[in-house]
Formats: C-alpha cells, sequence, structure tokens
C-alpha cells in the first residue's frame, strides 16, 4: 500500500502520461502499446521535456545496473515543489519486486508486470481511490486481447511482439522467472497485427520474442507453422518491405527458417544469433545446449543459404569460473565470425538465478579488462563490415532526420544507419537507393543516385 501522506490520492486523474522504456526491444513495444492504450482511454502523451501526471519506467531486470537507474529515475521525478508524477513501475522489474518496491520507496503508486499491463487503467482507478495498486499475476486471457487496435504509426520501422517467455533456463537469466513460460502469440492476432501495422504506413517490420525463432502456431487452413510460414506470409503482404527477427537462439534455428534466408526476398540478410561464449565448459555451465562448433555449423549454413548475411551476437564475459583461457576463446569465436555487430556484457549475477550461487564469481576489475578486449575485437569486426559496404550501392529505409536541414538517417539492408544528405529529393518512410561513399565503426555515409536524385 502507499503511503497516504506521500500518495497522489488527493490529485485528480491523470491527464497526461510519459512512457519511458527501457531494456529490450520488447520492452519497447510494451510501452508503445501502454502508451496506445493509455491514449485510446482519452489521456494524452505529455511533449518532450514537459511534466506528465503520469509516469510509467518501463523497466528491465536482466542487470543489476538496469534495476539501479530505475530507483534513481523514480527519485529524479520529485519536483522543485516537492510534488511528483502519479509513478507506475513497469516491466521485468516490477513482475520480479512486486510489492517489495512499493515497501522500498514510498513514490511509487503502481507495480504491473509485464503480462498484466493491460488493466493499467484499473490500477490507475485502485491508486486513485488509496488502494493498493500491485499487479503482477501473468493472467491466462492474453493481455493481447484487451489491448486496444493498433492504430496510426509515427514511424517506418514498427516492432511486433509474436513470443514471449522462455523455458530455456540459462543459468545466469532471469527471463523465465520474469516473463514466464514460452508462449506463442495466434497466428491471426499476428497477421492481423502486421497487417493493421502495414495499413497504418509501416514499412518493415521485426518480430519480437525473447525466442523468436521458437515461435509455432496454427495457420487459417490447420498447419502447424514455425515461424518460417509466417515470414512467408508477412511476405504476401503487399506495402510490406521489410522483415526481419529477433532474437533466436541457436537452437531453435530450423532448416526452414534458414532457407527463408535464402528465398524470401523482404527477409532481410540479417541474423543476431546469440551465442554467449567461446568456451564449451563455460557454455555448459551456463545450460546453454549447443556447443562452439554446433554454433560454427550453423552459421555455415545459414551462410551457405544466404551468403551475403550480416550476423551479430551477444556475449557474457566474467561468467562465474571463467579462466583467462576460457575468456580467450570467446576473443578468437569473434574474430573466426566476424560479426558485423554484436552485444558484450558483464556478468550480473541474478537474485535466483543458479549462476549467482556459483563458486568462482570473477572480480569487477577482471571483467572491465576482458569487456574492454572483447568490444575492441567486436568494434574491429564492425568497422571492417562497415568499410566492406563502402562503392556498393543499395536501398535504404529513411527512418528519421538527422542534424541538420536536408540529411536524412535510414537503415540498410543489413542494419546500418546510413546518413545522406537528401534535400527535398526525399523524406521519413521513402525507400531510396544510395551509392555508399563512405564508413565509419557506427553508420555509412551515403549518396543519392543519379536516377534518385532525378
Ligand atoms: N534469448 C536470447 C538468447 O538466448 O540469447 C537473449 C535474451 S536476453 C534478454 C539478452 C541478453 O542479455 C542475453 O543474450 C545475454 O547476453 C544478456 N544477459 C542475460 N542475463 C545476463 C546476466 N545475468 N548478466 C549479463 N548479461 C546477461
Ligand atoms: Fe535468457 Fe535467452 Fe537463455 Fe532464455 S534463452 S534463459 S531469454 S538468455
Amino acid at each position: 500500500m502507499t503511503d497516504p501522506k506521500q500518495s497522489v490520492r488527493a490529485q485528480a486523474a491523470p491527464q497526461t502520461f510519459h512512457v519511458k522504456s527501457f531494456g529490450c526491444q520488447m520492452n519497447v513495444y510494451d510501452g508503445e502499446r501502454m502508451a496506445e492504450m493509455l491514449g485510446a482511454r482519452g489521456m494524452t502523451a505529455a511533449a518532450d521535456g514537459v511534466d506528465a501526471d503520469l509516469v510509467v519506467l518501463n523497466t528491465c531486470h536482466i542487470r543489476e545496473k538496469a534495476v539501479d537507474r530505475v530507483y534513481s529515475d523514480i527519485g529524479r521525478l520529485r519536483r522543485d515543489d516537492g510534488s511528483r508524477p502519479m509513478i507506475a513501475v513497469a516491466g521485468c522489474v516490477a513482475q520480479a519486486e512486486g510489492a517489495e518496491i512499493t515497501r522500498r520507496t514510498k513514490a511509487v503508486d503502481i507495480v504491473v508486470g509485464p503480462q498484466a499491463y493491460h488493466r493499467l487503467p484499473g490500477l490507475i482507478e485502485d491508486a486513485l481511490a488509496g488502494r493498493a495498486a500491485v499487479d503482477t499475476d501473468m493472467p491466462l486471457i492474453s493481455k493481447f486481447d484487451a489491448l486496444p487496435a493498433r492504430g496510426r504509426q509515427a514511424r517506418s520501422s514498427a516492432f511486433l511482439t509474436v513470443q514471449e517467455g522462455c523455458d530455456k533456463f540459462c543459468t545466469y537469466c532471469v527471463v523465465p522467472y520474469t516473463r514466464g513460460a514460452e508462449v506463442s502469440r495466434p497466428w491471426a492476432d499476428v497477421v492481423n497485427e502486421a497487417r493493421a501495422l502495414v495499413d497504418a504506413g509501416v514499412r518493415e517490420i521485426t518480430l519480437l520474442g525473447q525466442n523468436v525463432n521458437a515461435w509455432t502456431g496454427v495457420d487459417e487452413k490447420g498447419r502447424t507453422q514455425g515461424l518460417d510460414g509466417l515470414i512467408r506470409t508477412l511476405d504476401a503482404l503487399s506495402g510490406l518491405a521489410r522483415i526481419r527477427y529477433t532474437t533466436s537462439h541457436p537452437n531453435d534455428m530450423t532448416e526452414g527458417l534458414i532457407r527463408a534466408h535464402a528465398d524470401v526476398a523482404k527477409l532481410m540478410p540479417y541474423l543476431h544469433l546469440p551465442v554467449q561464449s567461446g568456451s564449451d565448459r563455460i557454455l555448459k555451465a551456463m545450460n546453454r545446449s549447443h556447443t562452439r562448433d554446433s554454433y560454427l555449423r550453423l552459421l555455415e549454413r545459414v551462410r551457405a543459404a544466404r551468403p551475403d548475411i550480416a550476423l551479430s551476437g551477444d556475449f557474457i564475459v566474467g561468467f562465474p569460473g571463467e579462466s583467462d583461457a576460457e575468456f580467450e576463446e570467446t576473443l578468437s569465436l569473434v574474430r573466426e565470425v566476424s560479426y558485423a555487430a554484436a552485444f558484450s556484457f558483464k556478468y550480473s549475477p541474478r537474485p535466483g538465478t543458479p549462476a549467482a550461487d556459483m563458486d568462482g564469481q570473477v572480480a569487477a576489475q577482471v571483467m572491465d579488462e576482458r569487456l574492454q578486449r572483447l568490444q575492441a575485437a567486436i568494434g574491429d569486426g564492425q568497422y571492417a563490415f562497415n568499410q566492406a559496404t563502402v562503392g556498393k550501392r543499395m536501398i535504404i529505409l529513411l527512418e528519421r532526420n538527422g542534424r541538420h536541414p536536408g540529411q536524412l538517417i535510414g537503415k540498410s539492408p543489413w542494419l546500418q544507419s546510413v546518413f545522406v544528405e537528401a534535400g527535398d529529393a526525399a523524406r521519413i518512410g521513402d525507400m531510396i537507393e544510395v551509392d555508399i561513399v563512405s564508413a565509419g565503426p557506427n553508420s555509412l555515409g551515403g549518396a543519392l543516385t543519379a536516377r534518385q536524385a532525378a
């Protein structure tokens, strides 16, 4: 229960809101759906830099640092006059810590887990009435059924969550506890949402899931389909130009999905396939159920199907017991694969996960050094990949304005940011042809082709 002295119950119902999402793309998607739901209830999004009546912190629990940020953000929401907005903590911290959050800080009015956020309007009523407003249920009725249909979209590229939760139980990871068991959204729901996004002007859809390639559903003819079947159906949506998916688990990379990379033109040549470590002993301790070799052989098959595919991955350094030699195996894997991009993290012990109680926790300084070396190796690969695109002609999807007038930023098929001086010749949402004229570590420079500029 919130402290009556500090609660917002004396306030009127919130009219404006701000949703701030941390962490993964699935949180970004959830944040957008919450905003759409609050909008459908008559509330309006607060303009940038303007105080909102309700602030939703859509949190991430994957690493300790992400959790700490939530509490410092809550502190910063206090206004100069001592008042504060209504505060809702959503996302995985809400799921993991529940009512403990309102005990730890009296400033929080609402706690709502990632499977219950469709109930946010009711929780706002509860908070206004001074009732406890904590909901971390994982109801059988899907939140998706209770959310408003997708309306006009501000972006040309949209996320679409198709799968949630995880049954893999990697020993370091909280996701199976915070997001629950692996669940696939039904075929018709996903296809209808994709269609609504395209009708709303979206040109690119990224299908999301903690293990998106484990998605399975039954199509309108009663056939069981995997992610590849879904991708082939979305391929037929006229108006949709690009399809991507993330995040995949190596064990769920089916032959059908690999084949889709060979013959679905709208499926972009990019695969995010986390491996976490290059050492078999560490992979086993992580309960990853793939080896270095099986991962490399899988990449060979993917590259055979789509030779120009860009690869990306996730890595953890300093998993308990990781020796210098085992870390070197991760470095050598990075050099062998030559990733176009990758995320790397210091191991963060998460309460309740098996690895948190393992012997051999690695010292912070050792983790820092390993992370720096790993990021340097990943950066070298990324820079080399970017440089190899100089001189190529490609289509980019324009996504946002650059820093000065006439400059636009788009995405290459390989997920690189491309800066282009387009003047009045193009606008956000357009797909334009450019020649790549320069490459930096994190982006490319493009020039409109003569045909495009004409
Ligand atoms: N399902 C995906 C997979 O199998 O790799 C990853 C999803 S997870 C939300 C995203 C990434 O966070 C993981 O790939 C891992 O690298 C990182 N991660 C998860 N738990 C972590 C922990 N305890 N410490 C550091 N990084 C972690
Ligand atoms: Fe976490 Fe991914 Fe492992 Fe599932 S497969 S437990 S989400 S790292």
